[in-house]
């Protein structure tokens, strides 16, 4: 019998190619990063399962042309690149990796909200610019301190609780918004409490986003945000770029509305050298690395196959998403 067919829009790590290649007859996309629409639109004509990135867009259209295709495995936790909809109406089975990045990006977050606002990675470009004059002043390099202050965690699921554990470490006061709120006991434990969403934007000294990018997070961050929040207030992103408008931003902090910014990911990635944030002083950049520590990604591998493994054969992969 011939094998099934999978392709790959990028490769992954070598163990988890070996346990491919042994049941599919697999084809991996090795060209330009993320891959050229007309290629993927070539290949997943002839394909039972794809492997696929958050930057790559799985659309209506797409689909329509894998008429094999069964099973879409995405190498995330975000799915709003695949058009889950659409998947469900034509019985593709929809795999993704939660969980296992839960910690590491939790932990991203953390430290990009150190770092922000102790004036980290401001501190090193400062000094590997050659401009650092002023040592140990009383004024110099003033950041803020954590312990005490309001953390607001807009989007309360796995990684936003997770963060509120770390932050209880430093001794910082924890408000969250959801859609839906979570247990009261699951509030006692955790030492958080429920606000509004109104509240947690006038309220916090750092907000945290840990929202899905959808139709109704998309540019929830904009200039009216900006002002209600408090202007010595830092805004934390790893979760879309999509949620936050940077243009807004951008303004917002250098007209110090707000007062600093770290972020993991972004409209377009990767940015682009011109890009206005790479002339702002108070903000951390980082190149979309929330889940990037060896045991993670080895962690969304192992799914990932096994969540192709599954929806090939028309089953319910283990972390599903639609049907
Ligand atoms: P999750 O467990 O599904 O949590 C998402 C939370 O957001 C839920 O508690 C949900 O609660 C809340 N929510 C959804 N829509 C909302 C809205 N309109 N207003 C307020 N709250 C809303 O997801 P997760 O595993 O924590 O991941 C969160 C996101 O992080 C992912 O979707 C992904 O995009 C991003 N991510 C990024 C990286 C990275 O590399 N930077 C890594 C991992 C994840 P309700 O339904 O009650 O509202």
């Amino acid at each position: 019998m011939q094998k099934k067919r999978v392709f790959l829009t990028r490769t992954l790590h070598e163990f988890a190619l070996k346990e491919l290649k042994k049941k599919y007859q697999i084809e991996i996309h090795t060209g330009k990063i993320p891959i050229p629409r007309n290629v993927l639109e070539r290949k997943i004509k002839n394909i039972d399962g794809l492997i696929c990135f958050p930057y790559d867009k799985i659309d209506s259209e797409l689909m329509d042309l894998g008429s094999n295709l069964k099973v879409i495995s995405t190498y995330s936790v975000g799915f709003d690149h695949i058009d889950i909809n659409h998947a469900k109406k034509k019985k593709i089975r929809v795999g993704f990796t939660p969980k296992v990045l839960t910690d590491a990006t939790a932990d991203l977050a953390f430290a990009l909200m150190i770092d922000v606002v102790r004036r980290v990675s401001e501190g090193d470009r400062i000094i590997r610019s050659g401009k650092w004059r002023q040592i140990y002043g009383a004024y110099d390099y003033i950041g803020m301190d954590l312990q005490g202050k309001t953390l607001g965690i807009l989007g309360f699921g796995r990684i936003g609780s997770t963060l509120a554990r770390r932050a209880k470490a430093f001794d910082m006061k924890i408000i969250y918004h959801n859609r839906n709120r979570i247990s009261k006991n699951k509030e006692k434990t955790l030492g958080v409490k429920y606000v509004s969403q109104n509240k947690l934007i006038t309220q916090s000294d750092i907000i945290s986003i840990h929202v899905p990018h959808t139709s109704e997070t998309d540019q929830m961050f904009n200039k009216e945000i900006f002002k209600k929040m408090k202007d010595s207030a830092f805004l934390i992103n790893t979760a879309r770029g999509k949620i936050v408008n940077e243009k807004d931003l951008s303004l917002a902090l250098e007209k110090k509305i707000i007062s600093g910014a770290g972020l993991d990911v972004f409209e377009f990635e990767p940015i682009s050298k011109n890009h206005p944030f790479m002339k702002i002083p108070n903000i951390v950049l980082a190149p979309h690395i929330g889940s990037s520590s060896k045991e993670t990604r080895e962690e969304m591998a192992k799914i990932t196959v096994k969540n192709l493994n599954l929806g090939i054969n028309r089953k319910k992969p283990i972390y599903s998403v639609g049907f």
